[in-house]
């Protein structure tokens, strides 16, 4: 090799190494600005991490020493798994979000599963306001503090309202044990007139046998006279007696039964009562206050019913779970009384469309159920469409704005083995069919 190939090759070599050099200055000046930078971002993050990033931003300045960097870059990640992130916050709360709403849904279905008089219902309204407005766990255990107080108000009527029923129960059954004493002193007493009688009948023959025996035995007109007169009077006496001793007790014959009397017209007027408030529970128990509808219990009384005729008859029978379509959205934007208005109208216009002898129940918040007599599938299917459509195509005056209202349904037959819950649980899985396919629809289950 000549001395000018390898000097030539020597210097190449030491530009490919000045070039490298550069490249590697430049690589690092670049770093330094870019940690420096993401140093800065990071900050405010919390005390300890802004410690580790001023260190690391000196070291940065300087001449990096051996060991230096590595040292400042654990104690990073220590701090850093001590520190909470935007990222991580906002993780944790996306998930307490999700909780709080599950949690609001879940109370809310609690809310609306309840029962009660009709006198508590602007506290359920109250109530779901309040949910509404819940931030936070604290807010809902105040609200669940107001719901058990609402549950407990509903216990105490309801133990008022059967304390009440007892007492005029007990009043029923003292009335009834006075009529059966009464009852008891009349066979009495029938007992006592008829002793009086025996005895009056008794006494008179006796003065007869007597008066019999005195004519046969005189011996002059004047003895028999005054034997006559006398047996006459005694007589005379023993009527009197027996006059007066029925008298008396006629009179107080009139007055017992007209005690009486007195007292069955009261327990006519409280058994009337009676009767009249138990039908008002029974009213009361299967109607849905705020549609005027059946509601829950009366449904799953009447569907027991249909059943049975279902199986002994063998008749169609169908059932139609209905829920209005986006409902939530109708709270959220009108308020509640607008979505009250919403469920109240969407409940007439099915009740009223359908036969006397079908039948229709609001069994939950926005959610219907209907039974379909001696309906077969086919006619089923085209009575639900119609009714789906009526409501589809006439907007309901609930807010400020007509609200476009549409509902979705599911349709199932009663078949084979299946019992109602079976039937329902069909009906509720086309329901699901319809909601996925768009809503404003019905499906057959
Ligand atoms: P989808 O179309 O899937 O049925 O949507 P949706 O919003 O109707 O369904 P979802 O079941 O999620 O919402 C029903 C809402 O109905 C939840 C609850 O706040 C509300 N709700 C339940 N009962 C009542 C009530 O008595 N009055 C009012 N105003 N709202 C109620
Ligand atoms: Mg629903
Ligand atoms: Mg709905």
């Amino acid at each position: 090799m000549s001395e000018d190939l390898w000097k030539s090759r020597y210097l190449e070599l030491e530009r490919e190494q000045d070039d490298a050099r550069r490249r590697w200055e430049q690589a690092e000046a670049l770093l330094r600005r870019l940690a420096a930078r993401l140093c800065l971002a990071a900050r405010g993050l919390g005390a300890e991490l802004d410690a580790v990033l001023d260190r690391i931003q000196d070291l940065l300045r300087g001449p990096l020493q051996e060991g230096d960097l590595e040292q400042a870059l654990g104690a990073l990640s220590e701090a850093l798994a001590r520190t909470e992130t935007p990222a991580v916050q906002r993780a944790r709360d996306d998930a307490s979000l999700r909780i709080e709403d599950d949690l609001r849904g879940a109370l809310d279905d609690l809310l609306g599963g309840l029962e009660l008089d009709p006198g508590l219902q602007p506290r359920v309204a109250e109530l779901r306001g309040l949910l509404q407005q819940a931030r936070g766990l604290e807010d809902a255990v105040g609200f669940c503090a107001q719901l058990s107080d609402l549950i407990a108000a509903q216990r105490e009527r309801s133990r008022l309202a059967q304390a009440d029923l007892q007492r005029v129960l007990q009043q029923v059954d003292s009335r009834l044990s006075e009529f059966l004493g009464y009852l008891k002193g009349e066979a009495a007493e029938r007992e006592a007139a008829s002793a009086s009688r025996r005895e009056l009948d008794e006494r008179m023959r006796g003065e007869v046998r007597d008066l019999t025996a005195s004519v046969q035995q005189a011996q002059d007109l004047e003895a028999l006279r005054s034997q006559v007169a006398q047996r006459l009077e005694a007589m005379d006496a023993h009527l009197r007696a027996f006059r007066l001793r029925e008298s008396a007790r006629a009179e107080a014959y009139r007055e017992r039964a007209e005690r009486m009397r007195s007292r069955v017209e009261q327990l006519e007027a409280e058994t009337r009562r009676l009767r009249e408030s138990l039908a008002r529970e029974q009213v009361n128990a299967t109607t849905d206050p705020l549609t005027g509808i059946p509601n829950r219990l009366a449904y799953e009384q009447r569907v027991a019913l249909e059943y049975r005729r279902w199986k002994r008859f063998g008749r169609p029978l169908c059932l139609v779970v209905w829920d209005i379509d986006r409902f939530k959205a109708i709270n959220d934007e009108h308020g509640h009384q607008a979505g009250d208005v919403v469920i109240r109208e969407v409940a007439q216009r099915l009740a009223r469309q359908v036969r006397a002898t079908d039948f229709v129940a609001r069994t939950g918040g926005e959610e219907f159920v209907m039974l379909l007599v001696d309906t077969a599938p086919d006619a089923a299917m085209a009575v639900v469409e119609k009714l789906r459509a009526r409501i589809a195509e006439r907007s309901i005056q609930a807010a400020a704005a007509p609200l476009q209202v549409t509902v979705s349904a599911g349709l199932a037959e009663f078949r084979g083995e299946e019992d109602p819950d079976a039937v329902f649980a069909r009906a509720d899985a086309a329901l699901y069919r319809a909601k996925r396919a768009g809503r404003n629809r019905v499906e057959r289950g």
